[in-house]
């Protein structure tokens, strides 16, 4: 499908359809058809290829792919120039060249010049096209990294006196590695200059070294200083386990190389991490080469055979967590498939839990989605932008009734929404008829996991009443909803409280807590324990402590 070449301002190139946390469905325009993000590309050598390019396109439903300019310009010369690079590789949908930066990151230095580059790829009709860029690496000194920011800087500069086409998409790379403030001025750098893509750099020994922490750390800071709707490409990342984190990090685009190489080290890949082929006695995997037989039957097949198989299945596993991911997003539930990709590798929940780092950022361009109900299953949800966001508005928003004098603080309710509950219409009963005209003295909220407080009025804003929660809670749960009840007495002016406890969920943590607050601010406390008592002889007690309440001058 190919889209005579029309006029790409940067803004007209990329087009979001749908978001959950920073992650987005987008529609990227290229002069070879739109494609839909977010979008693996396979890395394609045409001098080593396990898998055709055609292949690639029809077979595995790979709307683009990836190869290095710099390794055609040196072993093919003018040949993707006189066939038009689509034709020299055989595949129909949108290429993309990289520049030859990963060459320098490994051997060091490479023959040729950023100009040549730019004219090369301008010459074999590439649909997205890099800079010469100098990659970072991890281990390297901030000196080194401070020269490989400032030269990609200088290049990119220099690309907008050099090109001579309009209709190529032009990715402007990231760098700086470890150094985060680097990697903040490299993007503050690159976002004046007019690129369709950002690319971050140097992540394959980030994640070859199981650094997902500082992987996290290395996006935000990009995301955050770059234009946040710009389409941002993640350099060769490319193992399905991490997908849904760069995703939700606002990633959109990815390369792999890795489908291939891992094939030819034996290694099969799954969404949850990567088997030798000796350690599988099944395949876990639905894909149409893993059905059709058994790691036993491959390990026996001639090399090039076996790496065929291995690079196919690896490209099916990337492929299906890709559209898995997008389908999350879809849902609304990038979060909890987040969360059970976290659950792979003690590195990755650790990147998990590093997103707490960044909650005001992640909260503050998350969307508010209003589609299923949500889960809750420990303390690493509480980074969660709902709740975030509940406790900023409570915080900043929120006032209680002006007539309201006495709290009367519940604990959540088995049945959601709390104010339809059967608990609170016993009560709500009991309210009507003894206390009449004071009703409005009496404000209802309740001390819920993992939202915290929430007022009566609002329970029904979404998700508030729209979610699960695993019980038993988890200590920091606990404390967090414990912090949060006091900061709500802190930060009100009820002149009495009455707190309905609930010891088995919460021990003693949320008495305690209302107790003390209490007494630092000098106002009445009373509480019932709910489970230790019938209903009956609950409300009983609330009964006297109100009208006792009521009858007091204040
Ligand atoms: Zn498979």
């Amino acid at each position: 499908m190919r889209v005579c070449s029309f006029s790409l301002g940067f803004k007209m190139t990329f087009e979001i359809k749908e978001r959950d946390l920073l992650a987005r469905i987008g529609r990227l325009k290229t002069k070879s058809g739109i494609v839909e993000t977010p979008l693996l590309f396979p890395v394609v050598n045409p001098s080593i290829q396990p898998i055709p390019p055609r292949k690639i396109g029809e077979v595995f439903g790979c709307e683009a792919l990836i190869t290095n300019a710099y390794i055609l310009k040196k072993r093919f010369q003018n040949q993707p120039a006189e066939r038009g690079l689509h034709k020299f590789l055989d595949f129909n949908g949108v290429v993309m060249t990289d520049s030859g930066a990963y060459q320098i990151l490994r051997y060091g230095d490479i023959e040729t010049t950023p100009k040549e580059i730019v004219e090369y790829q301008e010459k074999i009709d590439t649909d997205i096209a890099t800079i010469l860029d100098y990659p970072t690496g991890l281990k390297v000194t901030r000196k080194h990294a401070e020269k490989t920011v400032n030269t990609t800087i200088k290049n990119a500069k220099q690309l907008f006196k050099t090109k001579t086409r309009e209709d190529i998409l032009w990715v402007g790379p990231i760098q700086g590695g470890r150094y985060l403030d680097l990697v903040a001025k490299s993007a503050r750098q690159m976002r004046k200059l007019p690129f369709n893509i950002h690319a971050l750099g140097s992540p394959t020994e980030i994640m070859q070294q199981y650094r997902f922490d500082l992987l996290v750390d290395m996006i935000v800071t990009a995301k955050m200083n770059l234009p946040i709707d710009r389409p941002l490409h993640l350099f060769g990342a490319g193992h399905p386990i991490m997908f849904s984190l760069a995703v939700a990090l606002g990633c959109d685009l990815f390369d792999s190389a890795a489908y291939a190489i891992y094939a030819r080290n034996n290694r099969y890949m799954t969404p949850n991490g990567t088997y030798r082929l000796e350690e599988l006695d099944y395949f876990p995997c639905p894909c149409p080469k893993c059905t059709k037989t058994t790691p036993e039957a491959v390990s026996e097949m001639p090399t090039k055979q076996k790496q065929t198989f291995l690079a196919e299945h690896n490209l099916y596993t990337c492929q299906a967590e890709i559209k898995q991911t997008k389908q999350a997003i879809k849902n609304g539930r990038l979060w909890e498939h987040l969360q059970t990709r976290a659950h792979s590798h003690p590195t990755l929940l650790q990147a998990l839990k590093k997103l707490k780092k960044y909650e005001d950022f992640i909260e503050k361009h998350s969307p508010a989605t209003k589609k299923s109900g949500i889960f809750f299953y420990d303390h690493t949800d509480l980074t969660r932008p709902y709740v975030v966001r509940h406790r900023k508005k409570l915080t900043e928003q929120y006032s209680p009734p002006k007539e309201a004098k006495i709290l009367l603080l519940m604990p959540q309710t088995r049945t959601k929404p709390f104010s339809k509950s059967k608990e609170l219409k016993e009560i709500k009963k009991l309210l009507r008829n003894i206390l009449k005209q004071h009703l409005n003295k009496i404000h209802t909220c309740f001390y819920t996991a993992p939202f915290g407080i929430i007022p009566i009025e609002l329970d029904e804003v979404y998700p508030l009443s729209q979610h699960e929660t695993t019980l038993p809670l988890d200590k920091e749960t606990i404390e967090y909803v414990t912090k949060q009840t006091a900061n709500y007495i802190k930060n009100t002016n009820y002149k009495t409280i009455i707190l309905l406890n609930d010891p088995e969920n919460w021990n003693k943590n949320i008495l305690n807590t209302c107790k003390k607050t209490c007494k630092n601010k000098n106002i009445k406390f009373k509480h019932i324990n709910t489970k230790e008592k019938r209903t009956k002889t609950m409300l009983t007690s609330l009964k006297k402590i109100l009208q006792k309440t009521l009858s007091e001058k204040p």
